[in-house]
């Protein structure tokens, strides 16, 4: 259950691929620990978001292991487990409706001040802010009234807004600059600096502060530490 969780990610040798005939990801093990941030790099088609899809068991594994809290996947409540993890996609999904409604995906009965609170966490709260009706603006079809990083940063606020003790972002800020990805990433951490993060990037700048870094290719490990051992 939400509130008990600690944030403990661990993969152990997991194996897995969307057909019997293939397999892409080969035996990778890693490790979140409470409140720290695992950042994953690679390139392309490495496997990143298909790691963060099993972690919220979209897929079981073929082999190996994944561990919350030390609870095996597979014996968790799927609810319970995806209450505990919020993740932001690499297309986060808007909704024709304001920027109000779109935050409050999933949590309609949050306040206001929650919705203001998250935004400002997202660096989403001035650029919010003039927009004509501000919250209750309308983002259009699809968010198309709004620029992709402007979505990125709502998509951000509404995972935020959850407050969820794992947090995954998926190349979630890849259409920011880097001077705003790092604030960005700075008032996230602030937000919740209990909360456990797993970062996707494909930039290194983007994942400087985490506390280990795993660099993928092809579905392993092939290097890991810290951005100064790397
Ligand atoms: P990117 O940086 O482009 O987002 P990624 O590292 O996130 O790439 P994944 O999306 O995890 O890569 O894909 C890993 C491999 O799995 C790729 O070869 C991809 O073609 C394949 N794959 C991904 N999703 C599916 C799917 N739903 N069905 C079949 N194969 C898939
Ligand atoms: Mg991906």
């Amino acid at each position: 259950p939400k509130g008990q969780v600690r944030g403990e990610v661990l993969f152990e040798n997991v194996v897995f691929g969307y057909e019997p005939s293939t397999t892409v990801i080969h035996g990778i093990s890693l490790h979140l620990r409470p409140g720290e941030t695992l950042a994953i790099v690679g390139p392309t088609g490495s496997g990143k978001s298909t790691l963060l899809r099993l972690l919220l068991r979209f897929h079981d594994v073929r082999d190996g292991s994944i561990r919350v809290d030390g609870h095996d996947l597979r014996t968790l409540d799927l609810q319970d487990l995806r209450s505990a993890i919020s993740i932001v996609g690499q297309e986060p999904y808007l909704f024709d409706g304001t920027v109000k409604d779109n935050v409050l995906l999933g949590h309609p009965q949050a306040s206001d001040e929650d919705v203001a609170e998250a935004l400002k966490s997202a660096g989403a709260l001035e650029f919010v802010n003039a927009l004509r009706g501000r919250m209750d603006a309308q983002v259009g079809e699809r968010g198309r009234k709004l620029s992709g990083g402007q979505r990125q940063r709502i998509a951000i606020a509404r995972a935020l807004l959850k407050k969820a003790p794992i947090l995954a972002l998926d190349e979630a800020t890849s259409h920011l600059d880097y001077e705003t990805e790092a604030a960005i990433q700075r008032s996230v951490r602030n937000a919740s600096s209990r909360m456990s993060m797993i970062v996707v990037a494909h930039r290194l700048s983007t994942i400087r502060r985490a506390d280990m870094i795993l660099v993928v290719d092809q579905g392993k490990v092939r290097e890991m530490g810290r951005h100064d051992e790397l």
